[in-house]
């Protein structure tokens, strides 16, 4: 790649003690920044360092989900990332004017997530979740070339037409040889007034998810968790005030804080 030389990332060198996950779908609004804000909230709530990186150009949303009041401020040559509920964030939305979107081809996202990895002060952070753009694209093949010891974490519904290009995307771990940690399965069902589960977008998805990347990957992919439908999780996402803070005590709460806990 031309242009300026690549800057070492912290996360990327050997002896580092943080984990890093690339939150990945195979398409948009399965639900994948809203499970990467719960569980950085979830994590830190666990009494971890958390950081959270929002790599997702077309839908940056994560600052809106966590309720960032704040803009990133730079301090010598170092950028001070806002925090939102104890997780240090900073997204490509806080570097873009007004609401417009975002243009960039290959090499500038690559040099802007290069940054934001190498130029903000994360401290020393336990964990560092990334949430990726939907799909396979530039950003993950950057993710793998910047950080190749981030592990994957890969969010479908239960819906067939979800979990096929979750697992396409969930395969890009084979080519860059990355862990692929677990599956996560979102709007999985919609509890009832009687306590029934209304399967609204099937069944089965995120296992089978698992199953055919554990598959491809040669190594156990399991299903971490699944989380149903809930209007205060939407409500939440809306408000800044994610629901494993805002519901601490509903089923889609009490999901997001067993799929923390297990990572
Ligand atoms: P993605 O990052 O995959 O595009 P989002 O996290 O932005 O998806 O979610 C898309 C929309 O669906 C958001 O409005 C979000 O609040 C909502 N949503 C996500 N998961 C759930 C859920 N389990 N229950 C209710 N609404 C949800």
């Amino acid at each position: 790649r031309g242009g300026a030389p690549e800057k070492e990332v912290p996360f990327a060198k050997p002896g580092s003690l943080t984990r890093v996950y690339a939150v990945a779908s195979g398409k948009g609004g399965v639900g994948k920044s809203s499970v990467t804000a719960n569980l950085a909230v979830a994590l830190a709530a666990q009494g971890l360092k958390v950081g959270v990186v929002d790599a997702d150009i077309y839908g940056f949303s994560i600052p809106r989900m966590l309720g960032v009041e704040g803009q990133p401020t730079q301090v010598d040559d170092m950028i001070l990332p806002p925090i939102a509920h104890e997780v240090k964030v900073i997204s490509i939305g806080m570097f873009v004017p007004g609401n417009q979107p975002v243009v960039w081809r290959g090499p500038m996202l690559h040099r802007a997530l290069n940054q934001f990895l190498a130029d903000v002060f994360w401290g020393d952070l336990d964990v560092l979740l990334l949430d990726l753009p939907p799909g396979t694209g530039d950003v993950a093949i950057s993710v793998a070339q910047l950080v190749p010891n981030a592990e994957i974490l890969v969010v479908t519904t239960p819906q067939t037409a979800a979990a096929e290009v979750a697992e396409r995307a969930g395969s890009i771990a084979v080519q860059t040889r990355q862990r692929v940690a677990g599956v996560i399965e979102n709007m999985s069902w919609l509890e009832l007034p009687d306590g029934n589960r209304q399967e609204i977008f099937g069944s089965g998805g995120g296992a089978r998810v698992a199953e055919s990347l554990t598959r491809l990957v040669g190594a156990d992919v399991a299903l971490l968790g699944q989380i149903p439908l809930d209007v205060t999780l939407r409500e939440g996402s809306d408000n800044g005030s994610p629901v494993v803070l805002s519901n601490p005590t509903s089923p889609a709460a009490t999901a997001l804080r067993g799929i923390a806990r297990g990572l």
